[in-house]
């Protein structure tokens, strides 16, 4: 029988920035909105087969109207196995606040081997052609703040969606074979900073399940 790993994934940024329809897009027909909690997230499940050995189980928690810097977000961190940290090309104020919510989950949360938690920086909206973030300044905040890597989105036109999950996962299952001891099995974890691309498509295939 194949094994279960189940993974939480945390979605941050400021309001408005397409937190919420990312998770539509990605989650697709198998969204439920499951519940609403008092602290006001919403959660979705997706279950993906890695391999013939493996289904992964990604729980999704979208803060939810809750995106303001208070104690509640550590309870909203907490068990994370990655994050995505969301701005819009278009805001730059809340590029800026990127950095933000990236101190506020690295001060509140960690691995269970106290690593910090592996982070994805997306900028979306790329679609409207309304651009105040140039290129270099989402690398260089990237390299700075130890970002794992970062890409342009389209929620509303599907790029790169996939391609930026699919990159996140394949860094949780780095870890998780670290942790279950089986670290010679692992794909990544060097620490290098990379702008995801369009080569990047399927970018999980071919990869090996530790579990
Ligand atoms: P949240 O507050 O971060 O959860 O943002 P929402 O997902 O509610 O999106 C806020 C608004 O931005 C909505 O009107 C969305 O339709 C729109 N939106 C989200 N993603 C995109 C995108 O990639 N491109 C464009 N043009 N609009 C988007
Ligand atoms: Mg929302």
């Amino acid at each position: 029988m194949a094994e279960e790993v189940l993974f939480k994934v945390i979605i941050i940024g400021d309001p408005t920035v397409g937190k919420t329809s990312f998770v539509h897009r990605y989650v697709n027909d198998s969204f439920r909105r499951d519940y609403k909690m008092t602290i006001g997230v919403d959660f979705a499940l997706k279950v993906i087969r890695w391999s013939d050995r493996c289904n992964i189980k990604l729980q999704l928690w979208d803060i939810a109207g809750q995106e303001r810097f208070t104690s509640m977000t550590r309870v909203y961190y907490k068990d994370a196995h990655a994050c995505i940290v969301m701005f819009d090309l278009s805001q730059k104020n809340t590029f800026q606040n990127a950095v933000r919510w990236k101190k506020d989950l690295d001060s509140k949360c960690q691995l269970a081997d106290g690593a910090a938690v592996p982070c994805l920086l997306l900028a979306n909206k790329c679609d409207l052609g309304q651009r105040e973030v140039e290129q270099e300044e989402i690398e260089e905040m990237c390299k700075e703040h130890d970002f794992l890597g970062w890409s342009e989105t389209s929620v509303k036109e599907g790029t790169m969606i996939d391609e930026s999950m699919n990159y996140l996962i394949e860094e949780m299952m780095s870890k998780h074979a670290e942790l279950e001891g089986f670290s010679e099995s692992a794909t990544q974890g060097n620490g290098t900073i990379r702008h995801l691309s369009r080569e990047d498509e399927d970018v999980h295939q071919g990869s090996r399940c530790s579990c």
